[in-house]
């Protein structure tokens, strides 16, 4: 029969897609439940949906930051089955940490890892008694490795990764399965809200240098590296659909084979010098070069690192 799909966050970006992807499939395989916080935004998920609305696709509001909210869109769903439960929704933060507030931290952690683990806590028992279920979270290339000016978002995604890697052990003594999806950059409004946010603060409480090494420094190489090596939603949407479709899924997929070797990097050094040295040379060293850096390094890793990753195609 079909499979239920449960997507967060599918008003914009790569929940959009993975909804509109699997609603979409040739054979009719999945029947997906799309949610977002607020149903005014659906317009543009049905626009792309066309006539799958209704037969493939339906709609329900959840807002992960509550757990009323989690517990009523879960008991909304048919005898509350959900076969494979796609943790997408989550925010960015950016910037000096000096200027950032912790109660907008502590907003990054509600998102990303409070949320999914609401999801997870809800989701879960009824999957463990079914003996069945395919958990999946969209985690980060920067859920592997840490990405200046980006501490407190790179952190949460890291608690993301330790969680589910703990939790991933019992599960599978339950036959419930477990995948990371791991995507460097992509096109989204995440990227556009980032740069518009940057664009208008003033970054009060952070020193002259430190505002200087993110605006003058920082910010145009990440531009560069989005331009150079970002993916589309639509990659990450396929990506996605494999790693659903796969008999035995990996735990861990990361999407771009360009981000291999910095994983590897630390893999290679269990001291971590490595890594902060060569992320500190390509930041203040080389500058604007950044995404060459990457390709150099690319090529001294060897080839084999590229099967590692999963691609769209
Ligand atoms: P996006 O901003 O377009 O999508 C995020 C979605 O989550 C939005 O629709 C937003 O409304 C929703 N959301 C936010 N808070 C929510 C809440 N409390 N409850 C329900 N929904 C909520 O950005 P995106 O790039 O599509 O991001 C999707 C996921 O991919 C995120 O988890 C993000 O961390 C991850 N990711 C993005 C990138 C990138 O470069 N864009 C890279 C790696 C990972």
């Amino acid at each position: 029969g079909q499979k239920v799909v449960l997507i967060t966050g599918c008003s914009s970006g790569i929940g959009l897609k993975i909804a509109v992807l699997l609603a979409k499939d040739e054979n009719q395989r999945y029947h997906v439940i799309a949610t977002m916080r607020d149903l005014k935004r659906k317009d543009k998920l049905l626009e792309a949906a066309g006539d799958t609305y209704g037969k493939t696709l339906s709609l329900l509001t959840l807002d992960v930051c509550s757990e009323e909210s989690v517990k009523q869109c879960i008991n909304n769903v048919k005898d509350r089955h959900i076969d494979v439960l796609i943790n997408n929704a989550g925010i960015g933060l950016v910037g000096p940490l000096e200027s950032i507030g912790i109660d907008e931290m502590k907003k990054v952690f509600e998102t990303n890892f409070f949320g999914v683990i609401r999801m997870i806590k809800e989701v879960m028992p009824d999957m463990k008694k079914r003996r069945s279920g395919h958990i999946i979270v969209m985690s980060s290339a920067m859920g592997l490795q840490g990405v200046v000016f980006n501490d407190v978002y790179a952190a949460s995604k890291f608690a993301m990764e330790g969680f589910c890697e703990s939790l991933a052990v019992q599960l599978l003594k339950f036959h419930v399965k477990m995948s990371m999806i791991e995507p460097g950059p992509v096109h989204t409004e995440f990227e556009m809200k980032m740069l518009e946010d940057v664009s208008q603060k003033e970054y009060p409480g952070a020193d002259p240098d430190t505002v200087h090494y993110f605006k003058k420094v920082y910010l145009p190489s990440s531009v560069d590296i989005f331009q150079t090596l970002g993916q589309t939603p639509d990659d990450i949407a396929k990506c996605t659909k494999k790693v659903i479709e796969a008999s035995s899924p990996r735990f861990r997929n990361l999407t771009n084979p360009l981000y291999t070797p910095i994983v590897a990097l630390k893999m290679a050094d269990e001291t971590g010098g490595l890594s902060v040295n060569a992320f500190y040379h390509l930041l203040f060293n080389l500058g604007g070069l950044m995404h060459i850096s990457m390709t150099v390094l690319r090529w001294m890793t060897c080839g084999c690192l590229r099967s590692r990753t999963i691609s769209p195609n």
